[in-house]
């Protein structure tokens, strides 16, 4: 099978090529802006990698969408702070650029599948998020942060509309707040604009505040990033086209933590790593107003945990790490990142 990855040096992207590489007899074509977490695959005979950006090495990408079986375009702004101070850049490349690839996909009979988000269930009242049940809610225009939601959700309906003209072959995954080794650089969460538990593992190496926006009461489930993996590497399969057509959520009920307890878990397990337990001082967790930490446009939500029966059903997929276990990994891996680095 030959599969393209566009954005490959990415989280999921990263995870996935290794994966690949490990475990199937696969051809990888890869694009990024960037290589530096791709030190595992560059030089594998079954990877092709080209540095550039998707919005200019067009040609490049129509070349493998038409060479390729399965395409995975895995580009995105996917930070909460990009999506209320740059809403026009996410707007253009998450939806601009992917609409491009979604096409493409459609004229040359190649199979899509495609990252979606649990940020598009929003503002969901449901104790469980479910694929084909639950409604999505979002906020009202000035509320910037929807932009992201909104943009990947026109997408799925997009390429839900194309299969049902019998024009495109998909399935879709939400991956809910997956973590791991290379979530995020550590250099985005200096300038604030990472994922929550980068942005918590950054505060405590540098000693200073763990900021809990509105207290820290919202609820995130976090999903090691290799149970993630398991799920699409079943996607990419697709025994008997058991994923074609079908939206998956991909995260763990089980791992479900407020904020608040998030910054807890991860500053006892910074207080027992054995190159930091002698520190002495350690960040302190305070609490901050949304308005002051990510600006007018920002709204959040409370809860968000997925209903995980369908992937159980017919991928036969359950995520097997518990949060604990999650937490320390990635730490563990930040933390010797950071070793080679200036932070
Ligand atoms: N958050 C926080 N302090 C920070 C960064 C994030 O309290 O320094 C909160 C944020 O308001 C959100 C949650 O952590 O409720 C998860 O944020 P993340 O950036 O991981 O994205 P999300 O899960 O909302 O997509």
């Amino acid at each position: 099978m030959k599969i393209l990855i566009l954005g490959v040096n990415g989280f999921i992207g990263n995870a996935l090529v290794r994966r690949i590489l490990h475990t199937t007899d696969w051809d990888v074509y890869g694009m990024d802006l960037y290589s530096n977490k791709l030190d595992h695959a560059l030089g594998h005979p079954r990877f092709r990698f080209l540095e550039g950006d998707i919005a200019i090495n067009k040609e490049w990408i129509e070349y493998h969408i038409k060479k390729c079986d399965v395409a995975l375009p895995l580009v995105a702004i996917a930070t909460p702070m990009a999506y209320v101070k740059k809403p026009l850049t996410v707007f253009e490349l998450d939806f601009e650029e992917n609409l491009r690839v979604v096409r493409q996909c459609v004229q040359y009979g190649t199979r899509i599948i495609f990252p979606s988000t649990s940020e598009v269930y929003g503002m969901c009242a449901d104790p469980e998020f479910s694929e084909d049940d639950s409604t999505l809610v979002l906020g009202p225009i000035h509320k910037q942060r929807w932009i992201y939601s909104c943009s990947k959700q026109l997408l799925d309906r997009v390429i839900w509309a194309y299969g049902q003209e019998g024009k495109l072959q998909f399935s879709m995954i939400r991956p809910f707040n997956w973590i791991g080794p290379k979530l995020d650089d550590l250099d985005a969460a200096k300038e604030g604009s990472s994922r929550v538990v980068t942005q918590f593992i950054l505060n405590l190496l540098q000693r200073e505040p763990i900021k809990l926006v509105d207290g820290g009461f919202q609820k995130r489930c976090f999903t090691y990033v290799e149970d993630g993996i398991d799920a699409l590497m079943a996607i990419i399969q697709n025994p008997g086209g058991i994923a074609d057509g079908q939206i998956f959520n991909i995260g763990n009920p089980d791992n479900e933590a407020s904020v608040k307890e998030l910054a807890y878990l991860l500053r006892d397990l910074f207080v027992q790593h054995p190159d930091h337990r002698h520190d002495g001082v350690y960040s302190e967790i305070v609490e901050t107003r949304h308005e002051d930490y990510y600006g007018k446009g920002y709204q959040d939500i409370v809860s968000r945990k997925p209903s995980i029966e369908k992937a159980r059903q017919l991928l036969g997929w359950e995520p097997k790490t518990d949060l604990g276990t999650s937490l320390k990994i990635t730490l563990d891996a930040f933390l010797e990142e950071a070793k080679g680095s200036a932070v």
